[in-house]
């Protein structure tokens, strides 16, 4: 039993139980909603993150799918929506900037019955955090630097020099995941790049682009390459941008050279995220008492555009599993059914990620040249509602 969370706790059945402790490693989208529904459901936990306080930066995430309705199940949809951007139109733009297509927000919204959301990806965590319950003790700038599971119990030592005696660790510290590489082994073979794909995110200050867009979110589609540019509060703008064969170091030239959209969006570039596009596979998910979930071991990568929203409905779905462990035997039933009920879930969003690719970069002009006629045939009344449904998310058309 844990040192941290010894104690009388939930009484089950007339019965006083002792209360289960969870570590969860990454204070992310999966970790922050993972911990504050384990907290009201009695559990004892403790969040270690890495970083010193949460990132101020990110990226437009396009949250609908099953994360919207376990939000929903979980009361996080208010202070989602009140952190939430609001856009006006889609549009397509060509690489001499003219306007090829329009799709009106309201028509998506009208498709998805409003089930869905625009958010930067802190807003989702500052949401997430103001959720949690008190109780849950959160450990900036730590990480587990080791773990001895002994069968009754998970034996963390922090980096700080805390040992902690745990029912549950989960490992929700992202693609990289440090429990991954402490448990399963180091990342070759888990992290699978999705082609030659490069994904750049940023967010710049600058008011006359934000201004020139108007509210609008602007999409231009090249032969393997894709950007979306999107104002943001007063004076920021900002952009998204998919490209293959082009390597980090070389991502913000051929962002320029797209054209006029391009040339603008790269200025005033601050703090850009560069990663490869990348799914990550891992099996099993469980060992013992130590558990992975979100990107650490189902990232389905940008090109789903469901990352955030899978890693919230799990969530939701391991503390259901685990509502009512209080004893150690639960915890890897709990962690077992787990699995066994969201692994098809994840391998069905990880396969429409990689079908995804041809959308977002795609391989051919023909391709190129198909894919704006979906988008001129969205100004047809009838048509107009069925794109806006393909595309479900505004910022990741597809
Ligand atoms: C450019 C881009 C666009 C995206 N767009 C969308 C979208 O439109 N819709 C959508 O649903 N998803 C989208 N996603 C995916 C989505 O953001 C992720 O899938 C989601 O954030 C995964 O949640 P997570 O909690 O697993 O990981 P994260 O949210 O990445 O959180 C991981 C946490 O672990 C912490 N951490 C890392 N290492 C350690 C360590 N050693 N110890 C402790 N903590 C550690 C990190 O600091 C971080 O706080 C996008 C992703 C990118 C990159």
């Amino acid at each position: 039993m844990s040192a941290a969370g010894a104690g009388a706790g939930p009484v089950d059945g007339g019965r006083a139980s002792p209360r289960m402790h969870a570590v969860v490693s990454g204070a992310g989208v999966a970790g922050l909603a993972l911990a504050g529904r384990l907290a009201l459901d009695g559990w004892s936990v403790e969040v270690v993150e890495r970083a010193a306080a949460p990132r101020a930066s990110g990226y437009l995430v396009d949250f609908f799918g099953p994360g919207f309705d376990a939000a929903e199940r979980m009361g996080l949809l208010p202070g989602l929506r009140a952190r939430a951007e609001s856009f006006e139109e889609l549009r397509s733009v060509d690489a001499v900037g003219r306007v090829r297509a329009r799709l009106p927000i309201s028509l998506v919204e009208r498709a998805v019955q409003g089930r869905s959301l625009t958010i930067l990806r802190p807003q989702i965590v500052a949401a997430l955090s103001e959720a949690l319950p008190g109780a849950v003790r959160m450990r900036w700038g730590t990480q587990v630097e080791a773990v001895h599971d002994d069968g009754t119990a998970a034996h963390v030592l922090l980096s700080d020099g805390e040992r902690v005696a745990a029912d549950l660790l989960v490992g929700e510290d992202g693609v990289g995941s440090r429990v991954r590489q402490l448990v399963w082994g180091p990342a070759r073979g888990f992290v699978r790049p999705l082609g030659e794909l490069t994904a750049v995110a940023w967010i710049g200050d600058d008011g006359r682009l934000h201004d020139d867009l108007g509210g609008k979110v602007a999409m231009q589609l090249e032969q393997d390459r894709q950007l979306v540019v999107a104002p943001l509060g007063e004076t920021e703008v900002t952009g998204f941008a998919v490209l293959r064969g082009v390597g980090a170091a070389d991502a913000r030239g051929a962002i320029r050279g797209m054209g006029a959209l391009g040339r603008r969006a790269v200025q005033g570039v601050r703090d850009p995220y560069v990663d490869a596009v990348a799914q990550t596979v891992v099996e099993p998910w469980v060992r013992g008492r130590v558990v992975l979930l979100g990107d650490a071991c189902a990232a389905v990568s940008l090109l789903a555009g469901q990352g955030a929203s899978l890693a919230i409905a799990g969530a939701e779905r391991l503390a259901e599993e685990l509502a009512f462990a209080r004893h150690p035997s639960d915890v890897t039933a709990g962690l077992a059914a787990f699995e066994r009920d969201w692994r098809p879930v994840i391998e069905r969003e990880q396969a429409r990620g990689r079908r995804a690719q041809a959308t977002f970069a795609p391989h051919t002009r023909l391709e190129v040249e198909a894919q704006r006629a979906v988008w001129r045939a969205a100004a047809l009344p009838g048509v107009a509602h069925l794109v806006a449904r393909a595309a479900g998310g505004i910022t990741k058309p597809r």
